[in-house]
């Protein structure tokens, strides 16, 4: 059936849980997007969001749209379970990617010390780089919390302040500390995908989530007619 949503992909964490990887064929010839949520497992408003968009593209199929779908709701379901940013081997998955710029550890706002592990060491890098390089997606639209803002790499500025003008949330070109390792920097500057971190800001309860939901919804739609 045209339009619907199916789970194509799955990967095991390592901690034994399902990460789901899901599409939503358009067309078989149109390029994709990716929708990515919960690199971080305490940063689940992508999920949330992620879900919900899922549901109403569902009801909604004949919705314009110019792209294949695919959603990753949530990448660190072990992090998510341990209540942690990192995944269950105490490393940051979003600086993990073999990247020029990777070190085995770095720090953040919140952290003196972020383990990176080896470049892609981890189970979940390793099954995103595999999507990324199977359906070469054409946009990369990644969730995180709670900064507040968008941020961009690659050639992604047009796409950056669409969601910027969308949601009203900030645009900046970097998030104003080192991210060696990122997946930004791999997917982004290394191979050129126009990608964009949305950072939310921190919604704990559903109700939040929702809210937080609702601002980003109109960029989410905008981007299904969206060219880079
Ligand atoms: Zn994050």
């Amino acid at each position: 059936m045209p339009n619907a949503i199916n789970k194509i992909r799955t990967a095991v964490s390592p901690q034994g849980r399902k990460i789901d990887f899901f599409e939503r064929v358009n067309d078989v010839k149109l390029p994709g997007i990716f929708f990515l949520g919960v690199f971080h497992g305490d940063e689940t408003e992508g999920e949330y969001a992620i879900g919900r968009f899922m549901r109403e593209l569902v009801e909604n199929p004949t919705v314009k749209c110019d792209y294949n779908l695919y959603f990753l709701p949530c990448l660190n379901p072990d992090g998510k379970a341990l209540k942690t940013r990192f995944n269950a081997n105490k490393v940051d998955l979003n600086r993990n990617y073999p990247t020029a710029n990777f070190k085995n550890e770095t720090q953040t706002l919140s952290y003196e010390k972020v383990k990176c592990g080896r470049p892609a060491s981890e189970t979940e890098t390793r099954f995103m780089m595999e999507l990324v390089e199977t359906y070469k997606p054409a946009m990369i639209i990644s969730i995180h919390s709670d900064l507040h803002l968008i941020d961009y790499d690659g050639p992604a500025e047009k796409l950056a302040q669409m969601y910027a003008e969308k949601t009203g949330y900030r645009l900046v070109e970097n998030v104003g500390y080192e991210t060696p390792g990122s997946f930004g920097t791999w997917a982004g500057i290394e191979k050129k995908i126009p990608l964009i971190t949305l950072e939310t800001w921190r919604g704990r309860t559903d109700e939040e989530k929702e809210k937080i939901w609702q601002e980003i919804r109109p960029a989410f739609y905008e981007t299904l007619t969206f060219k880079p």
